[in-house]
């Protein structure tokens, strides 16, 4: 057996055993799908595909150099209440799954926009402090982490490094608000942002950033988070995330 053949088999192997361990994690502790509740899946067939319908936000390209927001799908319906099951019900195992399906969406865009050599940042945009302190974690990790390990590997080979870093916080007492116009949204998300000092040498090293997020809902925190990042003196290239509200959804209730 050469190299790529032990290499396959043990893909194939791996994927049995992470097969037959779901299957017995799934006898001993059942549970409904993370979307529409069907019993004995993570995410149902019907569900799982809803991930794959990619969208993406446009955004001043002063603020975000590629002009976009990628996101892997619209924030609706069983989207919608498997996302909330993940933030706020600590559904994990959904969790693990969102992580795949936003790095491959990453790995689908971003090797497009960025040139070979370049030193790239993967930032999670802050929760505030009162969010973390209510839900005990701070979740965007969970996704951002894994996204820049998938683009580590997919841009090794145009020499592009990455690393992950959480570097923007809210300030201590910030509060996430959706009131008020998009404007006075994003000046309050921009004065309640800072760039943790700790985190300027590494971004002075990886200066392009991508900021990663679960939801794109009025995109103020994203602005906001660009903004404070380019006082700052780095640049942000994009920004993915695993849902997006699309504008022609803003007028309806979706918080
Ligand atoms: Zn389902």
């Amino acid at each position: 057996m050469d190299a790529m053949s032990r290499s396959y088999f043990a893909r194939d192997v791996a994927a049995q055993v992470a097969g037959a361990l779901r299957e017995i994690d799934l006898m001993l502790f059942p549970r409904g799908c993370a979307g529409c509740g069907a019993p004995d899946d993570v995410l149902c067939t019907s569900c799982a595909p809803l991930f794959d319908c990619p969208v993406h936000r446009e955004f001043p390209p002063a603020l975000i150099s590629s002009g976009y927001c990628y996101s892997c799908c619209s924030y609706a319906g069983a989207v919608r209440r498997a996302i909330l099951q993940w933030k706020d019900h600590d559904d994990v195992q959904v969790g693990r799954l969102f992580a795949r399906f936003l790095s491959h969406r990453a790995c689908e865009v971003v090797p497009q926009i960025c040139t070979p050599g370049s030193r790239i940042a993967v930032v999670p945009l802050p929760s505030t402090r009162a969010s973390i302190a209510r839900r005990g974690r701070f979740h965007t990790v969970e996704i951002s982490r894994p996204v820049s390990r998938a683009l580590e590997h997919s841009l090794a080979e145009q020499e592009i490094a990455v690393r992950h870093v959480c570097a923007v916080n809210f300030h201590a007492g910030a509060r996430k608000s959706v009131k008020g116009t998009v404007a006075q949204r994003q000046r309050r998300s921009r004065t309640q942002m800072y760039v943790r000092s700790r985190a300027y040498p590494i971004l002075r090293a990886y200066p392009s950033v991508i900021l990663v997020d679960d939801i794109c809902t009025t995109g103020s925190t994203l602005l906001g988070c660009s903004r404070v990042l380019r006082a700052a003196g780095f640049h942000v290239l994009c920004a993915v995330t695993l849902a997006a509200v699309l504008p022609s959804q803003l007028q309806d209730d979706v918080h």
